[in-house]
């Protein structure tokens, strides 16, 4: 599938990905466009020139509307986009004023949060992940607890601190306790931690009432984007009995600007882990339902020169498929809206060096993390930056989920 602008194999962004995002340059505000090797192709400018199926969505600040707007569309527009790139197809190649109206360069982009998110739900389904806090902070002998073999255990978080990659995270204040003390005291988070995550974009929604089934969750995704679930791990811990995490994880939640429809990621579908004991029929799907994607987290402080790879692990390591989560979270008949945000929970491998998590690869401040110039972690510190990335390898080219990345900066004063 040649596309008219050379595109290396390992690029994240060919004609078999586009993927979606919000951006502005030119002096115009936000809308919205796909990303084609280093361009964006601005789709407010296709659409204006009678080349898309114009509904107006495409020159709104979000993907909402267009998400909203169901499968049908969304492959007629996939398909419409993947022959005006083609190197056979001379629309647009052929056509030098539109081609420099619709075809920006990224250095010139100013990228946006891809999508208004009404509500954000984090999962807990990467089974490493949850033997390795139960392991640091319960029980070493039975780390799991009863439940998590039979649901994927999950808790409603905060839309509204969603930010886009670049966004700087402050840390946060709060209520902690240390084990030693008799009382609470009240500070900046010392135990700053990242969390890498995958997140998707509920496409159709489910009326109240109504659930999904979990052989019809896939018809009601719409795409991936790489998440960084910050966390402060001392505010957690003392305040998330018995309700779960709050001020912890609501300070800000990062993700990734490029959505990757799922389209795009059905070549790399395959079985997930086996789960036993099997699940009650609700969620039981039968099919291949995890996706093999590559995932990587580097990490630079103030002092380094360049970012340093601290983890890498696969998606399709996570014990909970999506199509599992989208069921559990809608089998009381919870209604789920286009565009609302759910995702994976932390993502650990078996290895020591695939763990999703600060708090996992330093073992609780037990093994601190040992950097290339000398430099020790056990927690993020101010000024250190975490970039996640990640892909999927096809044959000859790459689905990219691009990257996520945030730099610490010091709590107010
Ligand atoms: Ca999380």
């Amino acid at each position: 599938m040649p596309c008219f602008l050379p595109i290396p194999a390992d690029h994240p962004f060919p004609i078999q990905n586009l993927p979606y995002g919000v951006f502005s340059a030119r002096e115009k505000g936000p809308r919205v466009g796909v990303a084609i090797g280093d361009y964006v192709l601005d789709l407010s400018v296709l659409s204006e020139a009678g080349l898309l199926p114009s509904y107006g969505v495409f020159a709104e600040p979000s993907l909402n509307a267009f998400i909203a707007s169901g499968r049908d569309f969304w492959n007629e527009v996939r398909a419409t986009l993947q022959y005006l790139l083609d190197e056979e197809t001379t629309t647009l190649s052929g056509n030098r004023r539109l081609r420099t109206r619709a075809l920006i360069p990224v250095q010139e982009l100013t990228m946006h949060l891809p999508v208004a998110v009404g509500d954000y739900t984090d999962f807990y389904s990467s089974k490493q992940h949850a033997i390795n806090v139960g392991t640091m902070f319960r029980d070493k002998n039975n780390p799991l607890l009863p439940n998590w073999l039979h649901l994927p255990v999950a808790y409603h978080g905060r839309a509204s601190s969603l930010v886009v990659s670049g966004a700087p995270i402050r840390r946060p204040r709060g209520q902690t306790k240390r084990p030693e003390a008799a009382t609470p005291g009240f500070g900046p988070s010392l135990e700053l931690d990242f969390e890498l995550e995958i997140g998707y974009f509920v496409g159709q929604g489910n009326t109240l009432g109504e659930p999904i089934s979990v052989t019809d969750a896939q018809q009601h995704l719409f795409g991936l984007v790489l998440v960084n679930d910050w966390s402060a791990r001392d505010l957690q811990r003392w305040e998330y009995v018995p309700l779960g995490p709050f001020l912890a994880k609501n300070f800000s939640t990062s993700i990734s600007p490029w959505v990757v429809p799922m389209a795009a990621l059905q070549p790399f579908r395959v079985a997930g882990p086996k789960q036993d004991p099997p699940p009650l029929p609700y969620l039981s799907d039968g099919q291949d339902c995890a996706y093999d994607i590559a995932l990587e987290i580097k990490l630079q402080t103030a002092a380094m020169a360049n970012a340093y790879t601290i983890s890498r692990t696969n998606f399709k390591e996570m014990y909970w498929s999506m199509n599992q989560q989208l069921a559990h979270h809608t089998v009381t008949g919870c209604n789920l809206r286009p565009g609302d945000l759910l995702a994976s929970g932390t993502l650990s491998g078996a290895e020591k060096n695939s763990y999703g998590s600060l708090l996992e690869l330093a073992w609780g401040g037990k093994e601190p993390l040992e950097l290339p110039n000398g430099e020790r972690r056990s927690f993020l510190e101010d000024g250190d930056t975490v970039i996640l990335t990640g892909y999927a390898q096809g044959d000859g080219y790459r689905i990219g989920l691009g990257e996520v990345r945030g730099t610490i900066v010091s709590a107010p004063s």
